[in-house]
Parts: structure tokens; C-alpha cells; sequence
């Protein structure tokens, strides 16, 4: 078995709505017994009621494609396929194992190759897959995050459907700002300086930078850096690493995936650590599959399964080595989980651990935590009708706690929550958790 590409564009007329994609792995579809355990955890389906918007239509769907009884340009399977979040909650519930998520990468590139994805989508992939392009693109996000000009036009443009797309950007974009300077402000005077970082025994790590985590999220990974350190890791910088390919899979764009997972691979190999650390739900779940995105390359797959193999959530390594205890930063915080920690990686107590080790931190788990907000890479952009209403279900959710703020360990979960919060006009603002850690350790004085 291997994920294989299929022909390039100047092959494509000539195969015309072929499955090439899924038609290499239509084992991967047999384990599907159609039980519909699935179902009830897939939000699509719960919106839309649709037996084609649930995780067993689209499998229907593409065993349809595959067995030449459905064209892939056909209306029903691009419209089935493109509103699929990709948030893998149907996975865990599944007793057949079918991998939800790896069929739905190749049903979107065999999509992709029937009809060219829409002028948005081409753009965002374009932008991101390019470290020239992407670094002058969030240069003026932050500048325009910088001088208010992102939360003033979110508040200020009308919800006209040309204009929405741009209102929400702009408070996405607002979204990224400093979520802990509330917090901040409150912070008291630094309590003991008594305990400076640990020694380097836990081992040595490389941090993924990522792309809009470091465009716009990059005291984040400040913060992962400084908390590992204090636990004991030796953190080592890596030059040349890229963005991690998670959006051009989900898009089917799999050759962009490659091309970038493969720089990264090479570039964390010079450096020869231990562990990668990752910081953004997405990008961990990505590189902890490089090694079936690699399935159908004999000459880099070994590669790219023993750099799968060191990728961990920055709150594994620190759950691994303690984490020791801070100083209290009293708040309450709203958790949500993101769906590619919870569902894809199967991590959800050690973001909690993480929050545990803060005293003063009061969680509190946002009902229905376990079902997707809408953002899901960047469908909150490509589909703000259908993103927006599950994001406004989810900002319902967070809001109903009560909490100062909101908590998600992931860069596209914190901005399509933290917009829905900006355009309802609500005051809390969205952290990731290493930032309260980080702020706990500040105010003990760790890093003096
Ligand atoms: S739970 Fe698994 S086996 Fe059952 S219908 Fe859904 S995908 Fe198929
Ligand atoms: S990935 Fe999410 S939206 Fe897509 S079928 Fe599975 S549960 Fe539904």
C-alpha cells in the first residue's frame, strides 16, 4: 500500500474525473462496514442532516469515484468532499479504523485534478507554500494588527456577503493579538528568583516554527522555547525549516505537502535532536503522518518515518519532564480541545496537565469541547456560511462558562474562536496554554 500521486496537469485532460488518487488506495476504503457510529460525531452532518455531509456518505461517495460510477467533477462529489471540515472526529468513534483522514487528502486531490480549486484557496496555498511570499503577507498583518486597523475594520465592515469574507479575515487577524496582556497587567511583582532554569537532562529538542504561528503567533513560540528550557530541554534553533504542508494536504494539493515536508525533514535532520516540538495542534498531526505522505517514495519514506517518529505536542515533552510549577496566575480559562490534538493525535489530558501545573488557573471545559470550531485550516475562510455557523455555535459555548479567557492550543482554533469573540464584541481574548505556563514561570522568576 502507498499514497501515490497521480498524473500532473498535463496529464489531467487526458484521464479526465478518473479516482487516480483514491483509486491507488481503494483498500483504504474497504473496512467501512457502513455502521454509522459516525454519524452522531460529525459536524456537518448534525448541521446539514445530509446523508452526503456525514463521514459515511462521503466514503459512499468515494467508492462511488472509485468505481467509475460517479464522475470526480461531479457537482455531488465536490461539494460533499469540499464542506468536509477534515476535523477527524469520525475516526476515534469508528470501530472499523478507516482512515478517515488519509482518504480524505486523496479524495480531495482527485477532486482537484476534475476541477482546479477555487481562486482563494489557490491563493492562501500559494502564499503559504512560499517563505518569500508568506513572509511579506503576515509583515502587513501585523502591521495592520499593530495599528489597529484589523479590529477597526472587522467592527467596521458591513456583513455583506463581498465584504464578509474580508470582516472575518480582519478579525481573524485581530484575533492573533496578545491574549495574556490583561493577565499581564495583573502580573505582581516577580515572587522568587531562587530558581533558575534546569539543567539540559530531559534532552534535546527543535521547535517547529510553523507559518501563521510564527507570522503572527510568534510569542507563542517564544514561549515553548522559554517553558522547555525551564523543564530541561536543550533547545536547538533550526535553519531552512518551512510550514509544515498541513494546508496544502488537507487541500489535496499533496505534491505542495511533500515539497514541504521534505525540506523539513532535511533541515531537522542537520540538527540531529531528539524531539521536534510542536506547538500548533494542525502542523503536529501533519508531521506525525510524513511518514504516509511518503508511503509511495521508497527513497525518502524511511526518512520521513524516522523524523515522524521524534515529532511530539509541546505538552507531551513537558507532561514528560514535570512540569514543575510556577508561580499562581489566578484566572479561570474556557478549554477548548482542538480536533487535531484530540481526534487525529489522540491527546487531550496533557494540554490539561499543562494547565494543572498553574497554580490559580481555574479550567473550565467548554461544552461540546470535542466538536469542531469551524476554523479547520482555512475553511473558516473558504466556507464562511457554513464555518461561520459552527464557529458561532462554539463561541456560544466558550462564552457560556463564563471564563476571563479563552484556551486552545492551536494557531487556526485560536483565530476563528478569538474572531467570533472580536464580532460579537465579547471581552476575552484567546491563549495558548503554554502561555499561562509561561506567564507562571515569569512571575517566579525562572528566567531571571
Ligand atoms: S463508523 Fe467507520 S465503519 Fe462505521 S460507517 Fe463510519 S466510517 Fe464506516
Ligand atoms: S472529518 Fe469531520 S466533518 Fe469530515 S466527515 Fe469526519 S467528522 Fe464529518
Amino acid at each position: 500500500m502507498s499514497v501515490t500521486s497521480g498524473p500532473g496537469p498535463a496529464t489531467r485532460s487526458a484521464q479526465g474525473g478518473l479516482a487516480i488518487a483514491l483509486d491507488a488506495q481503494r483498500e483504504r476504503l474497504l473496512p467501512c462496514v457502513h455502521c454509522g457510529f459516525c454519524l452522531p460525531a460529525c459536524p456537518t452532518y448534525n448541521r446539514l442532516g445530509d446523508e452526503n455531509d456525514s463521514p459515511r456518505g462521503r466514503l459512499h461517495l468515494m467508492k462511488a469515484v472509485v468505481e467509475g460510477r460517479l464522475d470526480a467533477g461531479s457537482d455531488a462529489f465536490q461539494t460533499h468532499i469540499d464542506r468536509c471540515l477534515g476535523c477527524r472526529a469520525c475516526e476515534p468513534v469508528c470501530p472499523s479504523g478507516v482512515e478517515y483522514g488519509t482518504l480524505l487528502e486523496l479524495a480531495r486531490e482527485t477532486a482537484a485534478w476534475a476541477r482546479a480549486p477555487g481562486f482563494l484557496t489557490r491563493t492562501l496555498l500559494a502564499v503559504m507554500g512560499s517563505s518569500r511570499l508568506r513572509g511579506a503577507f503576515f509583515a502587513v498583518g501585523r502591521l495592520l494588527r499593530s495599528v489597529g486597523l484589523a479590529g477597526l475594520g472587522a467592527r467596521a465592515l458591513p456583513k455583506w456577503a463581498v465584504l464578509a469574507n474580508a470582516r472575518l479575515g480582519l478579525a481573524m487577524l485581530a484575533a492573533t493579538g496578545d491574549g495574556m496582556s490583561g493577565l499581564r497587567a495583573a502580573r505582581p511583582d516577580v515572587t522568587s528568583a531562587d530558581a533558575p532554569a534546569r539543567g539540559a537532562g530531559a534532552g534535546s529538542v527543535a521547535v517547529l516554527e510553523g507559518c501563521v504561528q510564527d507570522g503572527l503567533f510568534g510569542r507563542i513560540n517564544g514561549a515553548t522555547e522559554r517553558t522547555l528550557r525551564a523543564n530541561g530541554y536543550a533547545v536547538t534553533a533550526v535553519r531552512g525549516q518551512d510550514c509544515c504542508g498541513a494546508l496544502h494536504a488537507h487541500a489535496g494539493d499533496l505534491a505542495g505537502a511533500r515539497r514541504l515536508a521534505r525540506r523539513n525533514v532535511e533541515a531537522f535532520e542537520r540538527v540531529g535532536v531528539d524531539h521536534v516540538a510542536v506547538n500548533a495542534a494542525g502542523c503536529g498531526a501533519a508531521m506525525k503522518e510524513y511518514a504516509t505522505l511518503f508511503e509511495g517514495d521508497p527513497d525518502f519514506a524511511g526518512r520521513a518515518a524516522a523524523f515522524a517518529e521524534r515529532v511530539r505536542d509541546v505538552s507531551e515533552l513537558l507532561v514528560d519532564a514535570g512540569p514543575r510549577r510556577g508561580a499562581p496566575v489566578p484566572c479561570s480559562v474556557a478549554y477548548d480541545h482542538p480536533c487535531h490534538l484530540q481526534h487525529a493525535q489522540g491527546i487531550a489530558r496533557k494540554p490539561l496537565a499543562v494547565l494543572g501545573a498553574v497554580d490559580g488557573v481555574e479550567v473550565r471545559i467548554v461544552p461540546g469541547a470535542d466538536e469542531c470550531c469551524g476554523g479547520a485550516g482555512i475553511y473558516g475562510m473558504t466556507h464562511p456560511d457554513l464555518g461561520g455557523r459552527i464557529g458561532g455555535d462554539k463561541v456560544r459555548a466558550v462564552r457560556s462558562v463564563g471564563a476571563d479567557v479563552a484556551c486552545t492550543p492551536n494557531p487556526g482554533c485560536m483565530m476563528q474562536i478569538g474572531a467570533g469573540l472580536r464580532l460579537e464584541g465579547a471581552p476575552e481574548s484567546v491563549v495558548h496554554p503554554i502561555e499561562l505556563l509561561d506567564e507562571s514561570y515569569q512571575r517566579a522568576g525562572y528566567y531571571a
